[in-house]
């Protein structure tokens, strides 16, 4: 199966080298010219490695072995058999996808590129070790130090923005184990991390390294391609409760940020699992549902600092494999990609947006409705949910109140509540008072769920990465690696 960038037909690749890449020549992301033949009945009868299995050698046929690599991903890291288990709460099932070794929905993916990069390497014949470089500004840097520590030829080199991350993020980050890892603080904000991370791509591509460098971001179809399983599970966690019949639609209502975690879902439906509306749901940065309800889409707009921060977010980069997929015209996305990054805005072609409104609808909710639904959802259903969950919770009632769609609706849940123990202790009424490790322990008396291991077992850890640097020493920091 050959992959080609949504920018152009051309050049072509086999799947192994597009996850080694990561990001196609021409700027634009790896996607397969013909989707593969696929049975969505028997990916359903297995457990959810099985089903990671057949989904990522459909995808990635290219890389040998993947029973073998998904048992190393997963195996012993996830809290239940299931992975990603879906639980009835109201009319809803919540599909938590934060059960993995940090509890970010993060881990199922970044558990899984490690094990995809290093066989395409083998299988590749390549000799140099490979670096992965990531800017974080909190869950993807400790999803990704998780996944890829210890792991042979390749090493990971995460930066974050002193003073820039929760505290448990940063106790995550910083006590992470392993012979292969580095995590730097920069002084200054996620964007001058980033883009410090974007100048060292830069600064490298002419240098003889004596390592290649990767990324950890969802551009990589290795990255994209191992989320896909979780609406398998989730559908098949209906049908095992009796919600459902076999070819009945389900809507998935996303929150979403990057593009990567819902357009796994339209890939599912591609594959043919019964996926009804795919909800696409948004903070106060609403770009994706103004594009979604008008065609526009326009970037020129403040970033806002929101409760859910996974997704504050104005570039969502995956949008485009999206485009590409609903028009097959490399040529279209090639001048829609441009005009959004010369003039920050690009309303797409009346034909195009029908067929995503055919697909997909859009809510998005602030952080005040974010916390009556959280304190709402607690009191009435005994459930907690993080903030980042109760904006897609909000987007699945406003899509059951407005169009009456009666089918069944999952929520996806990407966080857990004691990654953002502040917000969630106020939306229920508690005191929110002293550090995150004692807001946390305050929730847990208060509501009696337990605090995930990787959590509860933070405080007063060793901290071995202590290095903090100037945005201007990031290249030689990683040049004395
Ligand atoms: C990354 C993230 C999201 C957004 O997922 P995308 O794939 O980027 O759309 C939502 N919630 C949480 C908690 C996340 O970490």
């Amino acid at each position: 199966m050959l992959y080609h960038s949504t920018r152009s037909e051309h050049p072509r690749v086999d799947s192994a080298q597009a996850v080694l890449e990561g990001l196609a020549p021409d700027g634009g992301l790896y996607m397969p010219h013909a989707l593969p033949e696929f049975d969505w009945q028997k990916c359903l009868e297995g457990s959810s490695m099985d089903m990671s299995e057949q989904i990522l050698s459909a995808f990635l046929p290219d890389i040998p072995d993947m029973r073998a690599l998904v048992k190393n991903a997963y195996t012993g890291k996830f809290e239940t058999e299931a992975l990603t288990p879906t639980v009835s709460v109201g009319n809803f099932g919540v599909l938590e996808l934060f059960r993995g070794p940090t509890s970010a929905f993060k881990d199922v993916a970044l558990s899984m590129l490690p094990q995809l990069l290093t066989a395409a390497k083998n299988a590749k014949g390549m000799k140099r070790d490979i670096m992965i470089l990531t800017a974080t500004s909190g869950d993807t840097g400790k999803a990704a130090l998780e996944g890829f520590h210890d792991v042979p030829g390749v090493g990971i080199c995460v930066f974050y923005p002193q003073g820039g991350v929760s505290q448990v993020q940063r106790a995550q980050m910083v006590t992470q184990e392993g012979n292969n890892v580095h995590v730097c603080a920069v002084r200054g904000n996620f964007d001058d991390a980033q883009t410090g991370v974007k100048n060292i791509f830069a600064a490298c591509r002419e240098k003889e390294l004596p390592f290649a460098l990767s990324s950890a971001n969802s551009i990589n179809i290795g990255r994209l391609a191992p989320q896909i399983m979780y609406y398998f599970r989730s559908y098949r966690d209906l049908l095992d409760a009796g919600k459902i019949q076999m070819g009945d639609r389900v809507n998935f209502s996303v929150p979403t940020g990057n593009f990567g975690d819902i357009l796994a879902g339209y890939l599912a439906k591609l594959l043919g699992l019964p996926v009804g509306t795919l909800i696409c749901a948004s903070n106060a940065n609403n770009v994706l549902t103004d594009f979604i309800r008008s065609g526009t889409y326009d970037r020129r707009r403040p970033l806002l600092k929101t409760a859910s921060p996974s997704m504050d977010i104005l570039v969502s980069s995956n949008l485009e494999r999206l485009l590409y997929l609903l028009s097959g015209d490399t040529a279209l996305v090639s001048r829609l990609m441009g005009q959004l990054n010369t003039e920050g805005v690009y309303t797409v072609p009346e034909a195009l947006l029908e067929k995503i409104q055919d697909q997909f609808w859009a809510a998005y909710c602030d952080d005040a409705r974010a916390a009556e639904i959280i304190g709402r959802v607690w009191r009435e259903e005994g459930y907690l949910c993080d903030p980042h969950t109760a904006a897609g919770w909000a987007a699945a009632e406003d899509y059951a109140a407005q169009t009456g769609d009666t089918r069944a609706m999952v929520v996806l849940s990407t966080a857990s509540p004691y990654k953002f123990p502040a917000a969630v202790l106020s939306a229920i009424g508690g005191d929110t008072s002293g550090s995150e490790f004692a807001q946390m322990a305050r929730l847990r008396a208060l509501t009696g769920v337990p605090i995930p291991k990787n959590l509860s077992t933070l405080e007063g850890r060793e901290e071995k990465h202590t290095a903090v640097i100037d945005k201007e020493q990031m290249l030689s920091y990683v040049l004395s690696l």
